[in-house]
């Protein structure tokens, strides 16, 4: 019986024992009976669901955990496989009493008895919720990464997340930027100030949990804010929001740097739970995902979107934030402005494309100082900038326009050359001057173009005139292409008369184009075309020869032309090629250097460079006389006088109409005249078309007129014969003062 008693003992032990280990596993088991239905189940299993034996005895494990997963014909193959004696596992999404989702795997094994019967089913669960959340979680955050979500919402969806599955806690991450500051990146339960005031703070050894958690490059962990030194300084931030305790992990970099914290508060005094960690360590790697790639994604866009030589956005950036505010929002006020650098294609071809390169590094230097940080500027081609002005209208436009002018118009050193700048503006507003992008910017171009072709270095408002003209420009310009082919420019000749002695000292050639349907064409309308289109090298080449073999002709003829006057553009005088071609036309015609006059504008000093001035030297050293035309118009400045080797000086037509009854113009043309005088200049006045004016220019000494007083320009073959009928009038009438007198009132 003692025995008995001991063995008895003994088993029970053993009972109490296994049921101990039973129950202090963390895997919650249940054992059905020979009818499936469950028979037992352990504490964990009441811990783990929340079911008391009493709620789930006598049921299935179907019916308990209610997975849909599982079809009939599953269940029949696990049955099949454990009555080979395997044990079979199996995901389960159920959900505990209290009705929260759970995850279960759950290991089944079956019992038989040697006949072969059923007796029991143990099952052993375990509980992969949190693992399983943590996987959701980083589903739903690598999709929003490759969706290529902001970096502060993936943020924030991480925090979001994590704030679910712990009640308990409040998430944050910041960024650490270059300069070792803070930079919150999502904070959802945090107030916004908490963010801002943490904004910009240098990391630390005593900055906060994850000011110093980024400068130890380790976790930190404070589980009383209020008495811990590291907090002594932020303190009030945290306090007043019940949050009394702060963990912070570093995110670090694969090359090992930190790139941010993230961190969690509680309300409670305590530190992380091991299941706090195991989710922070997967959202650590998520954190130094989502950054890394979207530092990848922003080096890219710099590439793809900027300009490496000036830092400025690119064409295509501008394209995109342009279309951003003018095509998907309703036509917000705003600025256009269209810049294009002056001559910037003499810089790159005279003098290489390096000092090209830093030409326009420096000029877009100076632009950027000029405009408002919110305001876009862009590189939009080679010479060209763009300049958007958020919410501007006309005024504050011309004020940047000035402004921008301003800053170009100093002189640009580069390896101890100063080189002249200027840039020509246009503007258009929106709404007035187009709604949308594309023509918002189309005008501008439009604009800025009428700039160039009045004067540059100034800027010109958007009208819708200029698209007219912009229009007639292109047809004319290809009309003007075969006019040059086809022989349609022809040159008028207009006497020049020396005023001491009332002879003809020259003629001017002034070039004309007829063309058989639209009849005369102006040259003030296609000399600018030919600029622009590229053919004002053709047309002067070709007035240069055929003014000069008409000179030729005319001394063959027995005409006595001493000298004629060709108008040379500022594009040709610039080109290093012209002395060798007018050399080759004084050789063809056999004329002298002497006998011929260019004609040049004071546009040509402006961009004085370098070509310029060699040519004109090269031209006086051939005896060709150099004429300033327009003198008085423009730029003028006597100072530029000196640069260029001139012979003679053009007072500009517009001064005669004046010179009778405005003191300021008369005072103007005695003022030249009188430089003239002491810089040995000759001094034509051209437009004279008064005896009055006659009287008044020859009174003051000017030494050359032309006018439509003596006549107007004409052909070659009328010119010799005003010629001729003048020399008739001279002999037959010896140029006594009283004869000038008489002639001079019938003319
Ligand atoms: P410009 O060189 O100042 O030429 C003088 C202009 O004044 C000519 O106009 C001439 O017809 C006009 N004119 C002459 N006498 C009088 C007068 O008494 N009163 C008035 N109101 N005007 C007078 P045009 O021929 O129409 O030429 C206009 C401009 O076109 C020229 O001004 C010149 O800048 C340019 N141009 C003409 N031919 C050529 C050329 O072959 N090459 C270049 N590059 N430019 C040319
Ligand atoms: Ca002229
Ligand atoms: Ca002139």
């Amino acid at each position: 019986m003692g025995e008995r008693d001991s063995s008895d003992e003994v088993s029970r032990s053993r009972q109490a024992l296994l049921e101990l280990a039973i129950n202090e596993v963390n895997t919650a088991i249940y054992v059905t009976d020979a009818q499936s239905r469950i028979a037992y189940v352990n504490d964990t299993f009441t811990s783990m669901l929340g079911y008391e034996p009493a709620d789930v005895i006598g049921l299935t494990a179907r019916e308990v955990f209610g997975s849909t997963r599982y079809s009939d014909s599953d269940y029949a193959r696990i049955w099949s496989q454990l009555g080979q004696g395997r044990t079979v596992t199996m995901e389960v999404r159920t959900h505990d009493r209290a009705g929260r989702e759970f995850w279960l795997t759950m290991s089944l094994r079956a019992k038989y008895a040697e006949d072969g019967s059923f007796l029991h089913l143990v099952g052993a669960l375990e509980n992969t919720t949190e693992s399983r959340r943590i996987q959701s979680l980083q589903h739903d955050v690598l999709e929003a990464v490759a969706q290529d979500a902001p970096l502060s919402e993936v943020m924030t969806l991480i925090c979001e997340r994590v704030e679910a599955m712990f009640p308990e806690v409040v998430a944050s991450v910041l960024a650490v930027d270059e300069d070792a500051r803070l930079r919150p990146l999502a904070a959802p339960s945090l107030p916004a100030a908490f963010g801002e005031a943490i904004d910009g703070l240098a990391i630390g050894p005593q900055a906060g949990s994850c000011g110093t958690c980024a400068w130890r490059a380790a976790s930190v962990t404070v589980v009383d804010i209020a008495t811990d030194p590291l907090w002594a300084d932020f303190k009030q931030l945290p306090l007043p929001l019940g949050l009394r305790a702060c963990w912070s992990s570093p995110i670090m970099r694969t090359d090992g740097r930190v790139a941010g914290t993230f961190a969690f508060y509680f309300r409670e005094q305590r530190g992380p739970s091991p299941s706090h960690e195991q989710v922070v360590n997967a959202c650590l790697q998520l954190c130094v995902l989502a950054i890394e790639r979207h530092e990848a994604a922003a080096r890219i866009a710099r590439l793809a979107y900027y300009d490496s030589l000036t830092g400025l956005p690119n064409r295509a950036k501008l394209r995109e934030e342009m279309v951003k505010r003018f095509d998907d929002s309703a036509s917000p006020e705003a600025a256009l402005i269209f810049l294009d650098i002056d001559h910037f294609k003499d810089v790159n071809d005279t003098l290489g494309h390096s000092v090209g390169d830093s030409f326009l590094k420096e000029i877009a230097l100076r632009l950027r100082k000029v405009v408002w940080p919110q305001d876009i500027i862009a590189r939009h081609g080679g010479d060209e900038f763009v300049i958007v002005l958020e919410g501007a209208t006309a005024p504050r436009a011309r004020a940047v326009a000035e402004a921008l002018l301003e800053a170009i118009s100093k002189p640009v050193e580069i390896e101890g050359v100063s080189l002249p700048a200027s840039a020509s503006i246009g503007i258009t507003v929106c709404p007035a001057d187009g709604a949308d992008s594309a023509t918002l910017l189309r005008n501008a171009d439009t604009a800025m173009y009428q700039a160039k072709r009045e004067g540059r270095s100034t800027f010109r408002f958007f009208a819708p005139s200029m698209n007219a003209m912009a229009q007639e420009r292109l047809l004319l310009g290809a009309l003007l292409r075969d006019a040059v082919v086809n022989g349609q420019i022809s040159l008028h000749y207009q006497p020049q008369i020396d005023a001491r002695s009332g002879r003809v000292s020259g003629a001017e050639a002034l070039a004309r184009w007829h063309h058989p349907a639209l009849g005369f064409i102006p040259p003030d309308r296609f000399i600018p075309l030919a600029e622009d289109c590229g053919l004002i090298e053709e047309i002067g080449e070709f007035c240069l020869a055929e003014a000069c073999a008409q000179l030729r002709r005319w001394d063959d003829a027995g005409c006595d032309v001493p000298q004629v006057a060709v108008n040379v553009s500022p594009i040709q005088f610039r080109n290093p090629a012209l002395p060798e071609t007018v050399a080759k036309v004084l050789a063809a015609t056999g004329l002298a250097g002497s006998r011929l006059i260019v004609e040049i504008t004071e546009g040509v000093m402006i961009d004085s460079y370098p070509a310029a001035v060699a040519n004109a030297t090269e031209l006086r050293r051939m005896g060709v006389a150099i004429s300033m035309d327009d003198f008085g118009t423009g730029y003028s400045s006597l100072s530029h006088l000196a640069k260029l080797p001139v012979s003679e000086l053009k007072i500009d037509r517009s001064f005669m109409a004046d010179l009778e009854d405005n003191d300021a113009a008369r005072a103007l043309v005695i003022a030249i005249v009188r430089i003239c005088e002491s810089l040995r200049l000759r001094v034509v006045a051209e437009g004279v078309e008064t005896i009055a004016q006659r009287r008044f220019l020859e009174t003051l000494g000017c030494d050359v007129l032309q006018g439509y007083l003596f006549a107007a320009p004409m052909p070659a073959p009328q010119f010799a014969e005003w010629l001729a009928a003048r020399a008739a009038q001279t002999a037959a009438q010896p140029v006594t003062p009283l004869a000038r007198a008489a002639r001079l009132l019938a003319s």
